[in-house]
């Protein structure tokens, strides 16, 4: 089906609905459209129709009904206001899912709930800066996904199925795509794969798995780790720090490597034996027969030699400039030790606070657990000390 023209949009209200209707309703119709033909694919309708009504909200292809009504007087409150804006793009935006990539909404709720909450969410903060959505922002979710695991069911449950609805179908779905889209796969890359499923599937009946595959192939990114964590398990994001280790490279130079292995060895509390034979021994077998002794009597390991100074050159002499520096470059190496306690697989985003106070965020991406999914570590290396890791 191929249109020319842009789509007609319109409102019915009865002056009831007014003032809010008259100022909002058509305008947020145009902005849906819009936003979401910019996510997905061109909307080829002829018309997009918001029509007000004793209703919360329901769907149509091309036409929608909608509650949210001003008080007698005219008055409205903000939940009221944000309220009607919200189920005007919700119920518009199915268009796009499930009419036009059509999925089986009896079987997947998610399928078009989940997407479309998610394409209301970007629509939502595309209206207004702040806009105060009700699903989509992940700390919206936590609450949800803490509770209790009997009483919640993975995304990937039949219709029939599903336990609270709401969270499950519509607000997980698109909290997950947007930390997707945020924190995973970045912005661009994330569009181009979620542009591409629009278009593949638009007027046809993508399956799960084909909103799965297409989002890898198009972004060539494996996610089979997150669509197993987020859609088929209830498992909840909790990751722990357990523990930092602090350690300075060795730097091979014999001069400061000895000296530091020397005070190491001085600090070393003698064992019980030794403190005791020191005044109940009154001499060995050594002492009695001098010509025992010979060069390892009088040797220390640790002193520095000739030969050991050669080596370290020579050692330098292998390293890049690069490498010297960072041997020598006073860096703090941190082992972060990392568990995994909600089951979750997820990138883990770390906040630093040096000693001069500045702060710093790095994100270490989820592939880190690919080998073990409970417990791992990370080290950080950086010329700044930190005070702390959150
Ligand atoms: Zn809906």
């Amino acid at each position: 089906m191929q249109r020319t023209g842009l789509p007609l949009c319109m409102s019915y209200y009865p002056k009831e609905g007014n003032p809010l209707w008259g100022k909002y309703s058509t305008e947020v119709v145009a902005h849906t459209i819009k936003t979401y033909s910019k996510f997905t694919i061109p909307y080829e309708y002829p018309v997009a129709i918001s029509v007000h009504g004793p209703v919360g909200g329901m769907e149509y292809p091309m036409i929608c009904f909608n509650g949210g009504r001003p008080e007698k007087d005219g008055t409205y409150s903000a939940d009221r206001k944000y309220g009607m804006i919200s189920v005007i793009i919700h119920e518009v935006g199915h268009n796009f899912f499930p009419m036009i990539v059509n999925s089986d909404e009896r079987q997947w709720t998610w399928m078009d709930e989940g997407l479309n909450t998610f394409c209301q969410y970007l629509t939502e903060q595309e209206w207004e800066r702040n806009y105060p959505s009700r699903r989509g922002e992940p700390r919206n979710m936590v609450d949800y996904m803490r509770t209790d695991k009997s009483l919640q069911t993975p995304i990937m449950t039949n219709s029939e199925s599903v336990l609270q609805f709401g969270n499950n179908a519509y607000g997980k779905p698109a909290t997950a795509l947007n930390i997707l889209r945020e924190t995973v796969m970045g912005r661009e890359l994330f569009d181009y794969a979620f542009k591409t499923y629009a278009t593949r599937w638009a007027y046809k009946h993508p399956q799960p798995a084909d909103f799965f595959r297409t989002m890898e192939d198009a972004s060539a990114v494996d996610l089979d780790w997150f669509w197993r964590g987020w859609f088929y398990t209830t498992d909840r994001c909790d990751l722990a720090l357990d523990a930092v280790k602090t350690y300075k490279p060795n730097t091979r130079n014999p001069g400061l490597e000895s000296a530091r292995l020397q005070n190491e060895r001085q600090a070393q509390v003698p064992s019980l034996s030794t403190q005791r034979n020191a005044t109940d021994l009154k001499t060995t077998a050594v002492d009695e027969k001098p010509d025992l002794k010979d060069f390892y009597n009088n040797y220390d390991p640790l002193a520095v030699t000739e030969a050991d100074k050669q080596r370290y050159f020579q050692y330098l002499s292998t390293l890049t400039p690069q490498q010297q520096q960072r041997l020598n470059g006073n860096l703090n190496f941190y082992e972060l030790s990392l568990r995994n306690v909600g089951g979750l697989v997820m990138p883990v985003i770390i906040q630093m606070t040096y000693e001069d106070g500045s702060q710093e965020l790095t994100t270490i991406p989820a592939e880190i657990w690919r080998k073990n999914n409970e417990q791992v570590s990370k080290i950080i290396i950086t010329p700044k000390n930190v005070v702390s890791f959150v």
